[in-house]
């Protein structure tokens, strides 16, 4: 299968690709390197540097490679910034993945993944969240992922394009080639993690006044590698003639902040210094994901549950590339 990857230079982008061509398909990565990073590029993916901000752009790749399908990385991703500046998510993530769309309806691509979010989940009545859990995006991140949801059951409905919405819950770990490198970094793992490598003093925690058992608010916390694979196996489902679909992707256990921070001393053997801060806003209690439906679909299931060896491949990466890819 040809599949072009958008966002193929970044974290979860680019351990897909990684995975992708093991499995044998022929890989597009575009990418606008705004966030992403060269080096995190496979060398056996062709590259195609663009924005999904330009149409012809996005066209001329997708009319050179007419790819089957189309894996949709490519995006602005924290609900904390989302929050303060809304009209760059709510702008940006839904018009580029509009322009995409409509380049990918137009050459007839088959399959279309789209990268969502626990982030729908705001409110949820049941937990772990299963795909029927009703929809209240918790900040204009989440909101850009629910329209991006919305209008690619109009390109099923008018246009054929099948396509899978993969909601992830707390994306983290790596490979032996690749892990997370944001700048600045928000994610809790890797902060921890340089705290460990002594490039921080110490981890605040976001508040310790939430409803759960320790106040720290629980994630749940899924390998990128076992979200690369559920890509894979969407991927070929679709592309086999399956319908679209809706899929939480998780572990279906929750870890506190502070049980993280502990799991992460213990990995590590540095004391990793923390203190209590201010909650950030948009973070709810507790979101935890119920993948029975992929599960039960497409037999997925994590290769790499246990929260020990997550962080530990994390910590293997970062002790590797202390200054990330390319400082
Ligand atoms: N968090 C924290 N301190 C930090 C970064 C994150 O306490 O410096 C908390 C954050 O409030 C959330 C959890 O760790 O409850 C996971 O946050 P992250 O940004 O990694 O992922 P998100 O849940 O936003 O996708």
């Amino acid at each position: 299968m040809k599949i072009l990857v958008t966002g193929g230079a970044g974290y979860i982008g680019s351990i897909t690709v990684e995975r992708l061509i093991k499995a044998g398909a022929e890989v597009i990565v575009f990418d606008n390197l705004y966030q992403g990073h060269k080096d995190a590029i496979h060398p056996n993916a062709v590259f195609a540097q663009g924005d999904l901000a330009d149409k012809h752009a996005i066209e001329a790749v997708i009319s050179a490679h007419k790819p089957d399908g189309i894996m949709h990385f490519a995006s602005y991703t924290l609900v904390g910034e989302s929050v303060e500046k809304p009209f760059m998510y709510l702008r940006d993530n839904i018009l580029n993945g509009l322009n995409l769309m409509e380049s990918a309806v137009k050459h007839g691509v088959k399959g279309f993944i789209l990268s969502s979010t626990a982030n729908l989940f705001d409110d949820p009545e049941h937990m772990p969240i299963a795909e029927t859990e009703r929809i209240v995006p918790g900040s204009p991140y989440g909101e850009s992922k629910h329209i991006l949801e919305r209008n690619l059951h109009w390109m099923d409905r008018l246009y054929n394009m099948r396509y899978a919405c993969l909601r992830y819950f707390n994306a983290c770990g790596a490979t032996e080639t690749r892990g997370e490198d944001h700048d600045p970094e928000t994610h809790l793992i890797p902060l921890v993690l340089e705290v460990a490598l002594g490039q921080r003093d110490k981890i605040v925690i976001f508040g310790d006044d939430y409803d759960t058992p320790d106040g720290t608010c629980v994630r749940d916390y899924i390998h990128v590698v076992d979200l690369a694979e559920a890509h894979i196996l969407a991927m070929k489902t679709l592309l086999n003639g399956g319908s679209s679909i809706k899929y939480n992707l998780g572990n279906g256990r929750g870890f506190s902040v502070k049980e993280v921070i502990e799991t992460a001393r213990e990995v590590t053997g540095h004391p990793i210094p923390a203190e209590i801060g201010v909650r950030r806003p948009g973070d709810p209690d507790i979101l935890i994901a119920s993948s029975e439906g992929i599960n039960h679909d497409l037999g997925w299931k994590p290769q790499y549950p246990e929260l020990r060896t997550i962080i530990e491949m994390a910590w293997n990466w970062h002790q590797a590339h202390p200054n990330g890819y390319e400082k």
